[in-house]
C-alpha cells in the first residue's frame, strides 16, 4: 500500500516537472503576442484615426466648425469601413481614409498644409505595414498631391524607405502619381496662421522655437486599419509645423516615431510636436513596451503620452490599435479630433470629453 502511494506521488512529481517549464514558456510568449485577453474574439476589422491634437477647445470651435470636422471624420471613417468590410486590405483602407483628409481644407495634410517660414507648403508622409514591416515616406514634398500615395510608392516600387525633395517629387512624377502646382495647397486660414507667426516672431525676436510650438496649427492626420486577414497598416500625413525653417522634418515620415506596425504587437500614428515624439521614438516605443512588458495597448500608449511625454513637456497625441481590434487615442493636449470604427461601433470625438 505504502509502496503504491509513493509510486503515485513519484508519477506526480515527474509529471509537474515535465509540464511545468512548459507551461511557463508557452505563457510568457503568448503574452508577448497577444497582450490582450488570448480568448477574445478579435474584432473582424477595425479602422481608428486623427485629424491632430493640440490646443482644441470647446470654445475655439464654433458649431459649424465642429460639425465640418465631426462630418470630415465620419466620412473619413466611412471610406476606410467601406474597404474593410467588403474585404479590402488594410493598406487599402488606409490609402484611401488619408486621401480624403489629404483633400479636405481643414486639415493640415495635402490641401490645407501649413505653410513654412518662406510662404510655401512642405509635406510628409509615411506608411507601415505590420505583417513584413515594410515601410515607405517622403519628407519635404510640395507639389505632390496625395504624399501617402507616394509613400506607399517608395515602398512599393522603390528599394528604399524615406526619399525626401526635388527626388521624392520626382519619383513621384516618375511612378505617374498626381502632380499639381504647389498653390493647390494654398488656403487663407493657414495664410493668415503664418502672417501671425511671423509677426509675433518680429515682436518676440528669438523666441521663435517656442513660438512655433505653440502657433502650431494642429491637423495632422493618420489612420491605422486592421483588415480581415488580420493585417495593421498604419500611416500618417502632415504639413508640420507653421512657420518652420531650413527643410525642418518632423516626427510623421520618420519611422518609429511618427508611424509604426507590427502585427504581433499595434499599428500606431501619432501627432504633436514632432521633435519630442522622434527623439522618444513614441510609435515604436508603444509597441516595444507591449512586446517587452507584456502589457495591453491602452496601458502602453497612455505610459508613453501621459507619462513619459508629460514629463518631457512634449504635446501631442497617438491613435493605436492591436490584432484583436483594441484600439487606443491617448492626448496630453486640449483635444485631439479621432475616431474610430468596428463592425456595430463607431465613435468620433474632438475635445476632453
Ligand atoms: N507631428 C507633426 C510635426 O511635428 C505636427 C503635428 O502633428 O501637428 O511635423
Amino acid at each position: 500500500m505504502l509502496k503504491n502511494i509513493s509510486t503515485l506521488c513519484f508519477f506526480a512529481l515527474l509529471f509537474w516537472a515535465c509540464e511545468a517549464p512548459t507551461e511557463a514558456t508557452s505563457d510568457s510568449s503568448e503574452t508577448k503576442e497577444n497582450p490582450i485577453n488570448t480568448e477574445e474574439t478579435p474584432a473582424e476589422y477595425a479602422i481608428v484615426i486623427h485629424g491632430g491634437a493640440g490646443t482644441i477647445l470647446r470654445s475655439d470651435l464654433t458649431p459649424e466648425q465642429d460639425a465640418a470636422y465631426r462630418e470630415a471624420l465620419n466620412k473619413a471613417l466611412d471610406i476606410g469601413e467601406e474597404i474593410l468590410k467588403n474585404g479590402g486590405t488594410s493598406i487599402d483602407a488606409v490609402e484611401q481614409t488619408i486621401h480624403f483628409m489629404e483633400d479636405s481644407p481643414l486639415f493640415n495634410a495635402g490641401k490645407g498644409a501649413v505653410f513654412n517660414h518662406e510662404g510655401h507648403n512642405e509635406m510628409d508622409a509615411s506608411l507601415m505595414m505590420g505583417n513584413d514591416r515594410m515601410a515607405g515616406a517622403v519628407g519635404g514634398v510640395s507639389n505632390i498631391k496625395h504624399p501617402i500615395s507616394a509613400a506607399r510608392a517608395v515602398m512599393e516600387k522603390s528599394p528604399h524607405v524615406l526619399l525626401t525633395g526635388k527626388g521624392a517629387e520626382q519619383f513621384a512624377a516618375d511612378q505617374n502619381l498626381e502632380i499639381v502646382d504647389p498653390s493647390y495647397f494654398y488656403t487663407q486660414r493657414r495664410w493668415d496662421a503664418l502672417q501671425n507667426a511671423l509677426a509675433r516672431e518680429k515682436e518676440e525676436g528669438e523666441a521663435q522655437v517656442e513660438l512655433d510650438h505653440n502657433e502650431r496649427k494642429k491637423g495632422t492626420v493618420g489612420c491605422v486599419a486592421l483588415d480581415k486577414e488580420g493585417n495593421i497598416v498604419a500611416g500618417t500625413s502632415t504639413g508640420g509645423m507653421t512657420n518652420k525653417r531650413w527643410n525642418r522634418l518632423g516626427d510623421s515620415p520618420i519611422i518609429g516615431a511618427g508611424t509604426f506596425a507590427d502585427n504581433a504587437t499595434c499599428g500606431v500614428s501619432c501627432t504633436g510636436h514632432g521633435e519630442f515624439f522622434i527623439r522618444w521614438a513614441v510609435a515604436y516605443d508603444v509597441a516595444a513596451r507591449m512586446a517587452y512588458k507584456g502589457i495591453d495597448i491602452n496601458t502602453a500608449a497612455s505610459e508613453v503620452i501621459n507619462e513619459e511625454l508629460v514629463k518631457a513637456g512634449g504635446e501631442g497625441g497617438l491613435i493605436a490599435l492591436d490584432k484583436m481590434g483594441n484600439i487606443t487615442m491617448p492626448f496630453n493636449s486640449e483635444g485631439m479630433y479621432r475616431g474610430y470604427a468596428k463592425p456595430g461601433e463607431r465613435v468620433v470625438a474632438i475635445y476632453k470629453e
